[in-house]
């Protein structure tokens, strides 16, 4: 067994450290006041290379890894989770989804701008009564002629408000073309920004993240060409779960950033901080919670770790991805929660990284499956 990591791994792993430091963290605070999404960012993480890691350099990625792009991942997380999550959508999500479904086309028109991160794209699974239950799609595509006809609303999604988010993948429950309990199949489709009756509906202000947009879209008789389809007709669901998978080892590497953030912050200030004549690190009752956060950040990153590797080798890893998904979201609840309580009432305050950091980390144990959904998959795979 080889715990080491490749020289390019360890390359990437630098490369967005040092962009993390020097120029997200120091942004994170403005960001999560103005709520303004940080285009400039962006656009150098584009420029770095950073939103294509995984994929070949004809579709727009570097040719690199999944482990590569889950330690950038992680790295950029730890600067501010927004970042991470634009990654964790973009290029986990629906960039993976159009490079393993996507026709020749398809790729080449949609894929390549996402990858280069020149655009921004979104997936609509979550609806207004299909949460947990995604499955219970209530958004309709019906077949006229050569043409789509979408209707329904999605709730919840994620980079449909930048001005430069492109595109979003949908699933849609097809009627016309019936599954064996005699339910309409579920299909996924490209629906580009700006098509008719595509609209982006309520902003939703959230708790955290407020630089990162979360939209209601709704389309009304939104009419889409019939090679808009992604992938084989009636396995959309399927192959939407199958990407969710990438999904949720994304979320670990968030997380542990996230962590790792939060114990940066609190070994710093346990060291600094002077109470009864001693550093608040002398506690036994601080040093404690340090090293519990410690020991678990350790772990977390294992669990994503060795959930990209098996990605990589091309091994099923819907268990590993959930380990890693549930295992470190809780882990950073508890850190964010510790952090904050370290740093006793400064910690409340917006002042303090750390109370942007508790807020943040609740959202990681909803979004791609909550934790209960994650104990369901795990149990179901037992
Ligand atoms: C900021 C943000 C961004 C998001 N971005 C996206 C996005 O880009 N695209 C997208 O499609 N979705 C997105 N979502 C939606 C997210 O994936 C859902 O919120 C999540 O899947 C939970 O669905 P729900 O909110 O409807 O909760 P519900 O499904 O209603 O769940 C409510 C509670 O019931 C529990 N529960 C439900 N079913 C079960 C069960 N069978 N067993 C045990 N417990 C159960 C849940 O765990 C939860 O605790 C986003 C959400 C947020 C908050």
């Amino acid at each position: 067994m080889d715990f080491q990591l490749t020289e390019e791994q360890e390359m990437i792993r630098k490369m967005s450290r040092e962009f993390s430091d020097e120029v997200i963290a120091p942004r994170a605070k403005e960001m999560e006041e103005t709520g303004e999404p940080p285009y400039d960012i962006i656009s150098k993480m584009a420029e770095l290379g950073l939103m294509g890691i995984p994929f070949p350099e004809e579709y727009g990625g570097s040719g690199g890894d999944w482990v590569s792009q889950l330690l950038c991942t992680e790295e950029i997380s730890r600067g501010d989770v927004t970042l991470g999550t634009l990654l964790d959508v973009t290029t986990g999500i629906v960039c993976q989804e159009l490079y393993v479904f996507g026709t020749e086309e398809q790729k080449r028109q949609w894929m390549v701008p996402l990858a280069q991160g020149k655009e921004i794209g979104a997936f609509g699974l979550t609806e207004p009564n299909a949460g947990s239950d995604a499955g219970a799609t209530q958004t309709t595509a019906v077949l006229e002629g050569d043409t789509w006809v979408v209707n329904g609303t999605k709730q919840f999604i994620s980079n449909m408000g930048y001005k430069n988010s492109s595109l979003v993948i949908i699933t849609a429950r097809c009627p016309q073309f019936k599954r064996e309990d005699g339910k309409g199949v579920i299909n996924t489709f490209v629906v580009p920004k700006g098509t008719s009756g595509f609209t982006i509906g309520m902003h939703w202000d959230k708790m955290g993240l407020s630089s990162y947009p979360t939209n209601e879209l709704v389309f009304q008789d939104c009419r889409i060409p019939r090679d808009y389809l992604l992938g084989r007709d009636g396995r959309g669901f399927a192959q939407h779960l199958q990407v969710l998978e990438t999904g949720r080892i994304f979320i670990g590497a968030i997380a542990v950033g996230l962590a790792q953030a939060c114990f940066d912050a609190s070994l710093a200030y346990a060291k600094q901080r002077y109470q009864f004549g001693q550093p608040i690190y002398s506690f036994q009752a601080v040093s404690f919670k340090l090293a519990d956060m410690a020991m678990n950040i350790a772990l977390a990153r294992l669990m994503y770790l060795k959930a990209a590797w098996i990605k990589d080798e091309g091994l099923p890893h819907s268990l590993e991805a959930s380990y890693a998904k549930l295992f470190s979201s809780e882990m950073a609840e508890r850190a964010a929660s510790d952090a904050v309580q370290i740093h006793g009432g400064y910690g409340y305050m917006t002042d303090y990284a750390v109370s942007r950091y508790y807020k943040a980390a609740k959202l990681l144990q909803i979004i791609e499956g909550t934790s209960e959904i994650q104990r369901y998959v795990i149990s179901h795979n037992l």
